[in-house]
């Protein structure tokens, strides 16, 4: 049995609609269908979740919503005629809409897009909805119970075998809907294949695939074919937007194999995201690198101390500063006589004088320097490890472009090298690496 899930752009209207039943029904093991509320038709188009949140600010701010309103059922209204359902969507409308102003939370009101659509979605399959406040647990801090969410679901599969199940959000142990952040059906698809063992977990949206580099940046960038999770970590972490951060856990753990698949080009192979591969393809035989991504705006605060490394508390008291003011320390390279801490300037906005008298205070050091504007840039790929050569491309190619690189760091399991160059260079550091390894 596969679950498969459809973001909001697969699920946008009646013709998209269309569209996902044809990919489900070519298939009889997929009989787990997660859906998101309807994304946007094009792009100056709102999202439903967008529109919803809306909705929430102009209660609370006791202004009317209606035309707001109006919008959001169009949407629901369009599809079930598009695609002929008999289902008295009217009611469903209604009872939203009567729920909303008797003072609801803001995730009760923004948890209803995916509601509408999996009841639209389950009519048009002939499957059965399934709300997700009957399966899908959170503990009060916000993380999920996974015990008793699993248990659940296993429980109502026993039952339903073909079930649509709304993505996004679930329930508190006193019975209040919560909801993931932003993007968090893809959270709920993988919970899903973790709780059924399912054979593989399709996550359908509107690209081929993870490609190797930000469009934006780069033209046209090529699709991943195979990547792992621990690859994808480095790379969603250094910015690339691929799956909501949490969708990793529930299947990493079970090793199921997840698939990121085009509802528009549905025989395109896309992208296959497992643990391990035991072999190589043609392509990851002539290419080291899997992807490559980048975060701006990074400050580098450099800590000086002659002798320092004879103070073997030296680093750790700077480093109880940094953690008194909450601040994440991304990369810390070290030299005989300093080290740097590289922080995002954004973290450092309302402490950084702060930080920096305790530090001088506390540590005694001979010198703290700041510079601003350096974006870190990730080369990731599993088939690095172990390979010489990489890295003297990475800087061959970086210094003949005439781009000074102010940091390194490369993660000791070898499936990342980052590089620190200034802001203005971020775009040209990628675009360069890229067309140097593909
Ligand atoms: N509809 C929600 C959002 O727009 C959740 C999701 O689509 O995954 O963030």
């Amino acid at each position: 049995m596969k679950i498969v899930k459809f973001g909001g752009s697969s699920l946008a209207c009646g013709e998209t609609f269309q569209r996902v039943k044809e990919i489900v029904t070519a298939d009889p093991t997929r009989t787990i269908v997660v859906v998101s509320a309807p994304g946007k038709r094009h792009s100056s188009d709102n999202k439903v979740t967008d529109l919803l949140y809306v909705c929430h600010a102009h209660l609370r701010y006791k202004v009317s919503f209606d035309d707001i309103w109006d919008d959001i059922a169009s949407r629901y209204r369009e599809i079930a005629a598009t695609c002929g359902l008999s289902n008295n969507i009217e009611k469903y409308l209604d009872e939203v809409r009567a729920g909303m102003t008797r003072s609801a939370s803001v995730d009760d009101i923004v948890s209803r897009g995916e509601y509408l659509n999996a009841i639209l979605m389950a009519e048009y399959l002939g499957y059965e909805f399934v709300d997700a406040a009957r399966w899908l647990h959170f503990d009060y801090d916000g993380s999920v119970d996974y015990e008793k969410t699993y248990e659940s679901l296993r429980e109502l599969h026993a039952t339903y075998p073909r079930m649509v199940l709304p993505g996004f959000y679930g329930t508190l142990p006193d019975g209040r809907l919560h909801v993931f952040s932003r993007g968090g059906s893809d959270v709920t698809g993988a919970l899903a294949a973790a709780a059924l063992s399912a054979e593989s977990y399709e996550n359908w949206t509107d690209v081929s695939g993870i490609m190797m580099a930000d469009p934006k940046i780069v033209e046209n960038p090529k699709i991943i074919s195979r990547i792992t999770f621990s690859e994808m970590r480095e790379l969603s972490y250094m910015g690339a937007e691929v799956l909501h951060q949490e969708t990793v856990f529930p299947v990493r753990q079970a090793n199921i194999p997840l698939y990121i698949k085009n509802t528009k080009a549905p025989d395109d192979p896309g992208t296959l995201i497992m643990e391990t591969f035991e072999d190589e393809n043609d392509e990851e035989r002539t290419r080291f690198i899997t992807g490559i991504t980048g975060k701006k705006h990074y400050s580098i605060i450099t800590i000086s101390k002659t002798s320092m490394t004879d103070d073997i508390s030296f680093v750790r008291r700077v480093l109880e500063i940094t953690e008194k003011y909450n601040l994440t320390v991304e990369h810390i390279p070290s030299s005989v006589d300093s080290f740097s801490l590289v922080i995002a300037t954004k973290a450092l906005s309302n402490c950084l004088h702060a930080l920096i008298a305790d530090i001088q205070a506390e540590c005694n050091p001979d010198s703290i320097r700041v510079c601003d504007g350096i974006s870190l840039v990730a080369v990731v790929g599993r088939r690095m490890a172990g390979a010489p050569g990489v890295s003297g491309k990475i800087f061959a190619t970086l210094g003949e472009r005439g781009i000074n690189i102010r940091m390194v760091e490369q993660g000791s399991d070898e499936i990342n090298i980052i590089v620190g160059v200034q802001d203005a260079d971020f775009t040209t550091t990628i675009q360069t690496l890229y067309n140097s390894f593909t």
